[in-house]
């Protein structure tokens, strides 16, 4: 009698487990194309973890950030610093169980070059995003450079028209004013920690920053903490014969 339970248990934890794995399968994509380990966390951490459970998210990394996270930089690269934010890269991923995409371009020189281009199209058509996020171009020329490339893949990929493509800040130097905010107040705490562990050697000025301009979005919002985003394009109710959707507006 004892065995039969125990084979029932199995028998019921395997079908859950199957279950699962089939609802995982039908998620659909998110990428997120970013420059250096820690952008996305401080820029969209919070809705990063909104997302995290109705789409599968990717993340690329266009440089290590080998030049360390400071203000301060020697503008010496280091390598050690380099493996140590790509850990800390994946800590943060995990959080929102991402999967990363490192693609090794120089810290400080990321230009957008045809090589960095075509891999962007190629892992864009691998996994197929049905939303991406991508850095708002008016920053400093990392960010803007891997603005570009993103814009180029999505463009030669099609996919610029047929996919949900927002801009992210990071940082507050650059004229961005979002069209939609998401209320990231519930999920502060995690974002909080997300940001932190890319902080480790530097004091908490990024984190700092990132609390600045969500208290600032918040206030447009009406919540506590906000973080804001720019459609590529305007939403429409009717664009090339689609609806435009927002995944935001549902969070
Ligand atoms: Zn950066």
């Amino acid at each position: 009698m004892k065995h039969l339970v125990i084979i029932i248990i199995l028998f019921l934890s395997c079908t859950v487990n199957a279950i699962n794995d089939q609802k995982n399968d039908t998620l659909k994509n998110i990428l997120i194309i970013t420059c250096h380990p820690d952008d996305w966390e401080i820029s969209m951490a919070g809705t990063a973890y909104l997302l995290k459970d109705k789409y599968h998210i990717h993340v690329i990394i266009y440089s290590d950030g080998e030049l360390g996270n400071t203000w301060n930089t020697t503008g010496i690269p280091d390598p050690v610093m380099g493996a140590k934010r790509v850990e800390d890269s994946n800590q943060s991923a995990a959080k929102i169980n991402a999967t990363n995409h490192f693609l090794k371009m120089p810290d400080g020189n990321v230009f957008a070059d045809k090589e960095a281009v075509d891999k962007t199209i190629s892992l864009l058509r691998g996994i197929d995003p049905a939303i991406v996020f991508i850095h708002w171009p008016i920053d400093k020329p990392d960010h803007a450079a891997a603005a570009a490339m993103a814009l180029m893949a999505l463009s030669k990929t099609g996919m610029m028209y047929n996919r949900e493509v927002y801009f992210f800040e990071v940082g507050d130097l650059n004229h961005f004013i979002p069209a939609i905010f998401v209320d990231v107040t519930p999920v502060w705490d995690i974002k909080k920690e997300i940001v932190h562990l890319h902080e480790r050697y530097n004091d908490d000025r990024f984190y700092k920053m990132a609390e600045e301009r969500a208290l600032y979005h918040g206030t447009t919002n009406h919540s506590k903490y906000a973080e804001g985003f720019i459609p590529l394009f305007p939403l429409s109710n009717k664009k090339y014969n689609n609806k435009t959707g927002c995944c935001l507006m549902d969070l």
